[in-house]
């Protein structure tokens, strides 16, 4: 799969004062990539539905600078999220991002780098000696736009070298080949997120296919990255037992012998407000988002979800443990919600 070019770059103008910004606006200069240069508000792109100006969004790259702020913290699979980059250039139906951005679903890189990894520093030197834990992958599939930025690259050989920290993030995407060749003193943690072929097929459009992921994972734990899968969002469709099976075995087929590999997973679930935005973006989207066949789960703070009932959560617990153990025998699963 080609990897990702905007169509258009917004660029605030004290990005240009940082080495990732001029270089990045000369890259897109040099491909007669448009861009427009801004002073604090990214341009809105005036659009007639919502469809059009969320796709038109997805195609847009912001080169911003972080305002040197607190971490937003990251509970429970990190403690803070590390700001390098947020959304995704990706049109996965069911995509968490979709609720936290709405209308403005591009892809936001921030250029002053070392500002970022000089604040996690910080909260590392803090914390001790305690660990800290990073996630480069809350807001955003931050490998889709590696191939431009780097940035991953550097927060990686940052990590490796800083005591006390650690690093992960979760990608579909497979332009893993910046990030095999360097020190990362097992570190950083990179999972992949996965999904049987049928569900791939289905819902997750502008992103790499099944096979392409398990090769990216097979070269990173190649490169001595500790790897995982997120195996989400799990669907309970009629003969999902044959298709996650088949995924699962897929995924054994990949990874060499005795590769440690560990597993979260998380079953399919919407809200209210997520439903509505899937609905304007892809109003042929066929993601199963009946709440009849769902039962309402409140949420920490007051707004609630629709989950799949008990029963048809015991059997998918059942049959994901029982597999992943079965071919992969010893692997952590993390969490399965
Ligand atoms: Fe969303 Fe991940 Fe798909 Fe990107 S790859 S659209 S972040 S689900």
């Amino acid at each position: 799969m080609p990897s990702f070019i905007p169509e258009l770059v917004l660029v605030r103008k004290t990005a240009l004062e940082y080495p990732l910004g001029s270089e990045l606006k000369e890259r897109f200069e040099a491909r007669g990539i448009k861009l427009i240069l801004y002073e604090d508000r990214i341009p809105a792109l005036h659009r007639q539905t919502f469809r059009e100006g969320y796709l038109a969004a997805k195609r847009v790259m912001v080169l911003s600078v972080w305002r040197q702020g607190e971490f937003q913290t990251c509970k429970p699979s990190a403690h803070y999220q590390l700001p390098l980059v947020s959304g995704c250039p990706g049109l996965c139906e069911y995509c968490y991002l979709n609720t936290n951005l709405g209308r403005r679903p591009y892809v936001k890189v921030n250029v002053n780098v070392k500002d970022v990894l000089g604040r996690a520093e910080e909260y590392v030197r803090r914390r001790k000696p305690e660990a800290t834990i990073f996630e480069g992958a809350a807001t955003s599939d931050p490998v889709a736009v590696e191939h431009w930025t780097g940035s991953l690259r550097n927060a990686v050989e940052f990590f490796a070298a800083l005591d006390g920290a650690k690093f992960r993030f979760v990608t579909k995407f497979t332009d893993v080949d910046g990030l095999t060749a360097i020190e990362h003193g097992g570190k950083t943690e990179i999972r992949f997120s996965i999904n049987c072929t049928s569900i791939i097929d289905e819902y997750e459009t502008g992103v790499p296919r099944l096979k392409s992921r398990l090769t990216a994972a097979r070269k990173c734990a190649g490169a001595g990255y500790p790897v995982g899968f997120l195996i989400a969002p799990i669907f309970a469709f009629e003969g999902w037992r044959e298709k996650y099976g088949q995924m699962l075995r897929l995924v054994r087929e990949y990874l060499p012998e005795k590769t440690p590999v560990f597993f979260e997973l998380i079953t399919h679930r919407f809200t209210t407000r997520s439903k509505k935005i899937i609905r304007q973006a892809y109003p042929d989207s066929s993601v199963p988002m009946e709440e009849t066949e769902r039962s309402f789960k409140y949420g920490q703070f007051g707004c609630g979800k629709y989950v799949y009932p008990g029963v048809v959560l015991k059997e998918l617990k059942e049959f994901f443990l029982n597999e992943i153990e079965r071919l992969f025998p010893g692997a952590k699963i993390l969490y399965f919600v």
